[in-house]
């Protein structure tokens, strides 16, 4: 196993468990403050692992390979949240901090467990219930209106793992499978909602909290594609609830790190919290390049108890595009056309290869003009994909 190499002068090294695009993306902020990371990835050829020196190939379920891992770095922190509870609790048994710990990170692991939780609060959600039964999920269809979405507690993402149904025998498999693992389904009235808004904020262990402006996002067949910071005409008041109601979230699970909250904006100026996510996530993409204090160097301040850097956005607005694989394989000669086309255009790719409907990078663009920006950047997300030809 390749040791990370310290930097003179006293200072850390970060461990992330899981070498995908938000481990890669903390390696140049990481750099700038002079942190040395180091990843324990899924491949040599994982996302992270190929800006990363000390990239150890490993598996995030399995106990030695994690705390092997863990044995070099000064805290450990998640790309993902797949770590299974038994590793993150053999982790913290070892000694090394652990941000998030898991006692907060299993609201972020657990759908049904975070409605709880979030109920418990008075954080305001969509209605929902635990189903293990067809006649559970039938009484609930009765008393909340066809149709109702259904989820799967643990492991779903980019909406796999979500599903509107019409009736219990839509679920039949859901329903077979999750009585096998003693999960059951997390069942939620459909909100009629006006569109989706993220919060999204970084907090320490010490306590310091900061939060970046309200951002909507716009999802296309249940993946994220488009980014706008800050949300266009958010009522002010909304505004200052929801950030309000995500510092909650985060005091009261004592989350530590970068926190996203999803939310549904609703008619009548209400929210209801869709999920959370205790990681940078791709709602905060474009602090990157539009706020002083990008989301992984603040979650790289905020794992090591540093002070948290100013969220402040560097102007009106920031557009995110991201880039979904296509048809063509082969990026850079689109990537050089959208760099020729859009001088102000930064361009952020993963190093990923190109599946249809993958995440393989994302485009910003800032600036005063919130309906050129969204051009510009939907524009080039395209283009580099191969959607686009002109
Ligand atoms: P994932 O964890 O896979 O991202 P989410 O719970 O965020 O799954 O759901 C994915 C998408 O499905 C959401 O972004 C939203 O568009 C839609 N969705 C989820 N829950 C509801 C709901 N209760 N009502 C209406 N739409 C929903």
């Amino acid at each position: 196993m390749t040791t990370p190499r310290r930097a003179p002068g006293g200072f850390p090294v970060v461990g992330i468990v899981g070498g995908g695009q938000l481990a890669r993306m903390c390696a140049g902020p990481a750099a700038e403050l002079g942190l040395t990371l180091s990843v324990l990835a899924e491949a040599p050829d994982a996302s992270a692992a190929l800006v990363v020196p000390s990239s150890p190939v490993g598996d995030h379920t399995d106990t030695e390979d994690v705390l092997r891992f863990a044995e070099a770095c000064d805290v450990v922190t998640f790309d993902h949240e797949h770590v299974p509870a038994d590793v993150l609790a053999a982790l913290v048994a070892s000694g090394v901090p652990v941000h998030p710990t898991p006692d907060a990170l299993r609201f972020a692991q657990d759908k049904l467990a975070m409605r709880e939780r979030l109920t418990d609060l008075g954080v305001p959600c969509p209605r929902w219930v635990r189903a293990d039964t067809a006649e559970e999920v039938e009484a609930f269809g009765a008393e909340v209106g066809w149709p109702v979405v259904a989820k799967t507690p643990r492991g779903g993402y980019d909406g796999k793992g979500v599903a509107v149904v019409s009736s219990a025998d839509e679920l039949t498999d859901w329903l077979a499978r999750a009585q096998e693992a003693g999960t059951g389904l997390l069942l939620e009235e459909r909100v009629p909602f006006r569109r989706e808004l993220a919060v999204l904020l970084a907090r320490s262990p010490s306590g310091q909290a900061a939060a970046w402006p309200v951002v909507e996002t716009v999802q296309t067949d249940g993946i994220c594609t488009e980014v706008l910071a800050p949300a266009p005409d958010l009522d002010p008041e909304l505004s200052a609830r929801a950030v309000e109601a995500g510092l909650r979230v985060a005091g009261a699970l004592g989350v530590t790190g970068v926190l996203a909250v999803e939310m549904f904006e609703l008619e009548g100026g209400e929210f209801v919290v869709n999920e959370l996510a205790m990681r940078p996530h791709n709602s905060g993409h474009w602090s990157m390049d539009g706020a002083v204090t990008g989301q992984f160097e603040q979650h790289l301040r905020a794992v090591l108890d540093l002070p948290l850097g100013s969220p402040r956005p560097l102007e009106p607005w920031t557009v995110m595009a991201n880039v979904l694989g296509g048809d063509y394989p082969e990026l850079y000669p689109t990537y050089r056309h959208v760099m020729a086309r859009d001088p102000g255009l930064k361009v952020h790719l993963y190093g990923k290869g190109v599946r249809p409907g993958r995440k393989i990078g994302h485009v910003t663009v800032t600036g005063d003009d919130l309906a050129d920006l969204r051009e510009r950047a939907g524009h080039a997300a395209d283009y580099i994909r191969g959607v686009v030809t002109e």
